[in-house]
């Protein structure tokens, strides 16, 4: 059996094999008693966590809370407000959409690791919402809309399928003349790197003309390891980038130094960061939710000028009107008719001419 089959079937999925990798606190081991929810990740993801601390950033993604039957901030019926579900026009239920150039297609509601944050969590953790994940009736929608160029494949987590599963999706988005590129959102390459096989790599590689993009979500650098790196470097070896959205989570990436640290060790093994999102107000995740400002602040104080400017990401809120930059803004300090006097991240100042239009 293919060792990444393996892992997913021995999921760390209850107290006793839970056990066998963390002393459970009796907060934790409350939170899996009194919730009814999916949970669990792989034995490689499990083995990462810190056997002594509670607080691990691995551990408090993985392991339910309490605090997530908590819910002031939560909008209702989140997911169908995020990805317009209940709007006029008429899509299948795999398809969302807030753009007119590209959707967001979701094929599967299965996940190797069940992100505690997830935004997702009506569908994929809690499963109160049933979407027909049907993948015919999404790719017929998609030929149809010729104004669709970027299909984005999501879930659940897509790398889950089989390969010939992904290999058909590929196939037939490859042949709508319309679309220009396909890209798949997977925490594999994070929580699953075993899944990178001789097999994947065959359906992922060969120069197409439509090119396939991966992003992951890497959170914590504690999440990168020497696998992980292997794996990224297997999938560029394809043909396929690898990007990175991380989610800000409160205790677990909110100080400056884990934030540069993770974006700096994504670097070192080939991912370019590309968003960091804002925690998003689903259901039961107010406790890992941050002040909006949080995100700027902390690329202004921990990565613009104080490290490469590839480990970059855009800091984004996504909302169901599509996914809104919240960059921090303190360079220009002053702009007269002569000049622009600006700040750089130690707080030095500079002026450069002002061009007339
Ligand atoms: C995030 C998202 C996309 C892709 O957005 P990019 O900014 O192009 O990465 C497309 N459609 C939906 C519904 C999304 O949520
Ligand atoms: S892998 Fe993605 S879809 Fe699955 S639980 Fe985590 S955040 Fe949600």
């Amino acid at each position: 059996m293919e060792e990444w089959i393996e892992q997913l079937q021995n999921s760390v999925n209850n107290l006793d094999k839970l056990k066998q990798y963390v002393n459970v606190s009796p907060e934790e081991e409350q939170g899996i008693k009194t919730l009814n929810t999916q949970w669990g990740t792989t034995p490689y993801f499990a083995s990462l966590m810190k056997r002594d601390d509670p607080h691990c950033p691995i551990r408090m993604q993985v392991i339910p809370s309490v605090k997530e039957k908590e819910n002031r901030y939560g909008i209702p019926n989140y997911l169908i407000w995020k990805e317009n579900r209940a709007t006029d026009e008429v899509r299948p239920d795999s398809i969302a959409r807030q753009y007119h150039d590209r959707i967001a297609f979701t094929v599967t509601d299965v996940c190797a690791n069940y992100c505690r944050h997830c935004f997702r969590k009506e569908l994929v953790v809690d499963r109160d919402l049933k979407l027909r994940m049907d993948v015919d009736e999404g790719l017929a929608w998609i030929q149809e809309h010729q104004e669709i160029r970027d299909v984005l494949i999501t879930g659940g987590d897509p790398f889950i399928l089989s390969d010939e599963k992904i290999e058909y999706l590929i196939r037939k988005l490859r042949e709508i003349p319309h679309i220009e590129m396909i890209r798949f959102g997977t925490r594999v390459p994070i929580v699953l790197p075993q899944r990178i096989t001789a097999g994947l790599k065959k359906v992922l590689s060969g120069f197409h003309r439509v090119p396939i993009w991966i992003n992951t979500q890497c959170n914590h650098a504690n999440e990168i390891t020497e696998t992980t790196a292997m794996g990224v470097y297997d999938l560029l070896s394809c043909g396929v980038n690898v990007g990175n959205q991380a989610v800000l989570l409160k205790g677990v990436n909110d100080n400056v130094d884990a934030f540069r640290e993770l974006h700096q060790k994504l670097l070192a093994v080939r991912i370019r960061p590309y968003y960091v999102f804002y925690c998003e107000p689903a259901p039961g995740i107010d406790h890992f939710r941050t002040p909006v400002e949080k995100g700027a602040e902390l690329i202004r104080d921990a990565l613009r000028g104080h490290t490469t400017g590839l480990a970059q990401p855009m800091y984004v809120i996504a909302t169901n009107i599509g996914k809104i930059p919240l960059m921090p803004d303190y360079h220009i300090v002053d702009k007269n008719d002569q000049e622009y006097t600006l700040r750089n991240h130690t707080g030095q100042l500079t002026t450069l001419p002002n061009i007339p239009e």
